[in-house]
């Protein structure tokens, strides 16, 4: 049995009642799975075997899914993502309007998730960026 797909909008919407399956018999919801997150795609992974049993599409740049730096500057994040957003008349608001995005669909699936907090404290040295510049 090939991986299930779906876009992340789709996943935030039905994560709560998602049943993931895998081949080896083991059933479970997604925050039971193993997340490996890549440039464009999450893998969830079955804790039991290691196959992928659902596969995310995120199509966001791996420097603005920064798990991995959680507990680094957030500052430096801010402005990696403000970077991100170079292209637009306003980076910041840009930024901005992302990470309030991000943090709504983090809060939907679980508030007290680190991602949460990750965000909002990213969106906090954006605020700062904004009005060290004005
Ligand atoms: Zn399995």
């Amino acid at each position: 049995m090939a991986a299930k797909h779906m876009t992340y909008k789709e996943f935030t919407k039905q994560e709560a009642t998602l049943v993931l399956t895998c081949d080896c018999g083991w059933e479970g919801k997604s925050d039971e799975s193993y997340m490996d997150v890549q440039s464009k795609i999450v893998d969830l992974i079955c804790p039991k075997c290691g196959k992928i049993v659902l596969i995310l599409d995120i199509k966001i740049d791996p420097p603005l899914f920064g798990f991995s730096n959680l507990g680094t500057s957030y500052k430096d994040d801010a402005e990696k993502l403000i970077n991100q957003f170079s292209s637009l008349d306003d980076p910041i608001n840009g930024a901005l309007h992302f990470c309030d995005e991000l943090i709504w669909e983090y809060t939907h699936i679980d508030p007290n998730k680190r991602e949460v907090k990750y965000w909002e404290s990213t969106k906090k040295a954006l605020e700062k960026i904004r009005n060290d510049n004005k």
